[in-house]
C-alpha cells in the first residue's frame, strides 16, 4: 500500500527553522551548566537551529546512566532562554509526552528503540492526539523500512503534520567502520515512497566515533537530506553517554561552517 503522509516542512513549523537545519546538543542532559554552556557554544553556528538533549536514556545494558528525568527539561528551558534555540528531546511513552508538553518542549523525537515497537509508537501517537507539536521519528534499529513508515503513519494519523524522519543507521552484528550501518538505500527508498517527508541524518549514531562524522554529514547533504542531528558536549571525554561520538562545540561549529550545502534550484 502506498503511504500517504500529510506533512508540513520544517521551515513552516513556526520555530524559525530554515530549509536546512542542524540540531545539536548533548546526548544526555547531565547538569544545568553542561546543557547551558553547550547550547551557548553551539549557537555560535548560524546553521544550528535547535538544541537537543536526552533526559530519559534508552541504554542497552542496565546499571548505566539512564538520564536525569524531568529536571533536565528545566535546564533545556534555561538554555532556550539563554540562546533563543528551540529545544528537542526524546519521548518513549505517553507519560514522557505529557511531561514534555508541560515544559513546552518545542520538538519531540522517537528513538530507534521506540520506532521498532508499534505498541509504543501507538501509545505515543494516542498521547499526541489534539496536540500541535513537531515530532521527528528515528528509523527503527533494524533495517525495516515498512516499520519506519508505519511509525510515521501512526504519528501522522494522530493529527501531527509537523513531522520529519531521522536516519540514524541500523544495527548489525558484523564488524563495520560504523556503529550503525547507514544503508543509504533505505532513506533513499523512504524519500521515493514518501516524497513529502523531510529526512534529517544523525551522523553521530551512525558513526559512533567523532572522526567520521564530517564525512557522513557531507554525504547526507549531497543526498539532499534536510538536516543533521549531531551530538555535542562541552567535555566529551567525561560524557555520561556516547562519549566517543560527541563533538566539542568548537569542533561542531567549525565543521558546520565547512559543510557545502546544496544550492536551491532556481
Ligand atoms: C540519542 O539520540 O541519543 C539516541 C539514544 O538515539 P537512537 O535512538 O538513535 O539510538
Ligand atoms: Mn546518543
Amino acid at each position: 500500500m502506498q503511504p500517504n503522509l500529510n506533512t508540513v516542512p520544517m521551515k513552516d513549523w513556526g520555530l524559525g527553522l530554515d530549509e536546512f537545519v542542524v540540531i545539536s546538543g548533548p546526548c544526555s542532559a547531565e547538569n544545568e551548566d553542561q546543557v547551558v554552556s553547550t547550547a551557548k557554544a553551539v549557537a555560535k553556528s548560524d546553521k544550528v537551529k535547535v538544541l537537543r538533549a536526552g533526559i530519559w536514556k534508552p541504554r542497552t545494558r542496565p546499571n548505566s546512566f539512564e538520564g536525569v528525568g524531568e529536571v533536565g527539561l528545566e535546564w533545556l528551558n534555561a538554555a532556550k532562554e539563554a540562546t533563543g534555540l528551540p529545544i528537542a528531546t526524546e519521548v518513549a511513552n505517553a507519560q514522557h509526552v505529557e511531561v514534555c508538553l508541560k515544559h513546552n518542549v518545542d520538538i519531540l523525537w522517537l528513538g530507534a528503540r521506540s520506532t521498532v515497537n508499534p505498541f509504543t509508537v501507538q501509545e505515543i501517537a494516542d498521547a499526541l492526539k489534539g496536540v500541535d507539536v513537531p515530532v521527528i521519528v528515528k528509523n527503527p534499529i533494524n533495517p525495516d523500512l515498512q516499520l519506519w513508515i508505519g511509525a510515521l503513519e501512526r504519528i501522522n494519523q494522530a493529527g501531527i503534520t509537523k513531522l520529519a524522519a531521522i536516519h540514524r543507521g541500523f544495527s548489525s552484528f558484523e564488524k563495520t567502520p560504523f556503529r550503525n550501518v547507514p544503508m543509504w538505500e533505505i532513506p533513499i527508498e523512504l524519500k521515493r515512497l514518501c516524497p513529502e517527508i523531510e529526512i534529517i541524518c544523525d551522523p553521530s549514531h551512525i558513526a559512533g566515533n567523532r572522526d567520521i562524522i564530517p564525512f557522513i554529514a557531507q554525504k547526507a547533504i549531497d543526498m539532499d537530506m534536510h538536516g543533521l542531528m549531531i551530538e555535542s558536549h562541552i567535555q566529551p571525554s567525561i560524557a555520561l553517554s556516547d562519549a566517543q561520538q560527541q563533538l566539542k562545540p568548537a569542533a561542531l561549529v567549525a565543521m558546520a561552517a565547512e559543510l557545502k550545502l546544496r544550492q536551491p534550484e532556481s
